[in-house]
């Protein structure tokens, strides 16, 4: 098993994994992204990340110069080049697709054809003491993006926001950081969605908190209605979190993360909680029901 690179419909390794420095991915940060996993050697909820792919490059005004079936090939022949699929190992895959190259303006019209690239790695899970323990979080200063400056639903390459939110939180030796939006209300963590859990509900940010609309957290909303627990969206602030019986954090490479400290404060008396373990076994049943053909 090995790292394999798409680039622009040529299959390579990662050292030969290369785009242009006149990319307009490179020089302006103009792209987006998806980020995918498979089960059972398939990609997860692909239907659904060709969706949010299609949203987000619509918000930049990005035309993908791939159907979804060209993709889903893509995605086939590049987990096949690195030894992934069925049988032989989950993969994490993504795929970048950015406004390509072109003179120095911030003309669309500058740019040719998009460049595409997919990567195919093997998927690692976090450490099971993650799982055992529950992580620590602590609530950063970065602001979330303002949704009328770069809005949050767009799941762009430009991920300086949450690059800086995510120094703070590893400078205080934490496993991620709470990011709060303009109005001081609680958004998402630096690279994945946020749930707190009272008295037996899971509630998380509204979307219009200013936040990526996770794939996972969409699933949530499914796997809480097959483990008889109620899923909401609701405002949530600092004393909901710290206050909260339990708290996770949700995303495609790590499912559920159990969260057990706030800013040094033990929650959910510094154990993963019964909630939190209901929906993760559900959450994971449920995955490799969906992904086993069923
Ligand atoms: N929020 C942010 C800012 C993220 O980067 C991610 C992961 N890409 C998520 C949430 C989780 O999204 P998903 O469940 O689709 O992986």
């Amino acid at each position: 098993m090995s790292v394999m690179v798409n680039v622009n419909g040529h299959l390579v390794d990662e050292a030969h994994a290369v785009v242009s420095v006149f990319d307009h991915g490179f020089l302006f940060g103009e792209g987006i992204y998806e980020t995918l996993r498979t089960y059972n050697g398939k990609p997860f909820l692909l239907g659904r990340h060709m969706r949010r792919l299609r949203a987000s490059a619509a918000m930049i005004a990005l035309a993908i110069p791939l159907s979804d079936e060209e993709i889903a090939g893509r995605f086939q022949s590049t987990m096949r080049a690195a030894g992934l699929g069925p049988g032989s190992g989950d993969a994490y895959l993504r795929i970048l697709v950015t406004r390509g190259i072109g003179e120095l303006s911030y003309n669309p019209s500058a740019c040719g054809t998009p460049s595409v690239v997919v990567i195919a790695k093997p998927h690692i899970d976090p450490p099971a003491e993650v799982y055992a323990h529950g992580v620590d979080v602590v609530l950063v200063g970065v602001v979330r993006n303002h949704p009328g400056s770069v809005s949050p639903l767009i799941k762009s390459n430009n991920l300086l926001n949450n690059a800086l939110g995510m120094q703070e939180a590893f400078a205080r030796g934490a496993f991620e950081g709470v990011m709060r939006n303009y109005r001081g209300e609680l958004a998402e963590c630096t690279t994945s969605n946020l749930f707190v859990v009272k008295d037996g509900a899971a509630l998380t940010p509204p979307l219009d908190a200013g936040l990526l609309a996770g794939i996972t957290r969409e699933f949530m909303f499914e796997v809480g209605e097959d483990a008889g627990v109620p899923v909401r969206e609701q405002v949530l602030r600092d004393e909901d979190l710290l206050g909260a019986d339990e708290a996770f954090l949700t995303s495609t490479t790590r499912e559920i993360v159990p969260i057990t400290r706030v800013d040094g404060h033990v929650i959910s008396a510094g154990t993963p909680g019964p909630v939190t373990r209901t929906l993760l076994d559900a959450f994971r049943a449920k995955a490799r029901h969906t992904s086993s053909g069923h």
